[in-house]
């Protein structure tokens, strides 16, 4: 489904939202049990000979499942952020809630703050978010005004801080961070989009974040 020009939205149950940037990176492969319907999917919207970038937003597995698989489809490299690079690589604690095991992934490539993912029509900030986990990255692209936040922000809530290296200061840090930007088009990890009024609910967040530590 397009959401943006140039920006598909991948349809399914594959564990995540999985965006594909102008047919040239592919955010996220989501668990990888729906492998098949997923290359089925990208085929149809792309000439996959130009797909040969795979950003995680985070190493959780219902979002890098799919990595090998797609991996060795495209011949593609994997990026993500330098922090979250040895949770990809060995057993990942959510794959047991998926009825399955722990893949080894390597990644190809370690993000840093102030990277860029550039395709033919954008240039993708690496914004560094921890929290969620220590290597949640966000993706800004700040003349289109769009946020890929992962995890680590959802059109009406944040990411949970309580698995395996969730750290809630660290994710209130981020908001403060992700509240400078200036958003109008934000495209989660999970459930809708969300356009326009953004820092209104990372605003509220925050606030709630800040209650709740009072109380902690
Ligand atoms: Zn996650």
């Amino acid at each position: 489904m397009k959401i943006f020009r140039n920006i598909e939205l991948l349809d399914g149950q594959y564990g995540c939202n999985v965006y594909l940037i102008d047919g040239e990176v592919l955010i996220d492969t989501g668990t990888g049990l729906n492998f098949v319907d997923m290359k089925k999917q990208i085929e149809q919207v792309c000439d996959i000979r130009h797909l040969k970038t795979i950003v995680n937003t985070h190493s959780h597995f219902d979002h890098t499942g799919g990595d090998k698989k797609t991996r060795d489809w495209l011949k593609a490299k994997i990026a993500i952020h330098e922090k979250d690079v040895d949770d990809l690589h060995s057993a990942n604690v959510l794959a047991e809630k998926f009825g399955t095991t722990a893949r080894i992934i390597t990644a190809d490539e370690a993000l840093n703050f102030g990277d860029f993912i550039r395709t033919t029509n954008f240039n993708f900030e690496v914004i560094h978010t921890p929290g969620h986990t220590p290597g949640s990255i966000c993706l800004y692209e700040k003349d289109k005004k769009i946020l890929i936040s992962g995890d680590t922000l959802f059109a009406d809530s944040v990411g949970r801080t309580d698995l395996p290296k969730g750290n809630q200061k660290a994710l209130t840090d981020s908001l403060k961070i992700i509240l400078d930007l200036n958003t109008e088009y934000l495209f989660p990890g999970h459930g809708p989009m969300k356009y326009g009024g953004i820092s209104f609910v990372v605003k509220r967040m925050l606030n709630h974040l800040v209650e709740h530590d009072k109380f902690l």
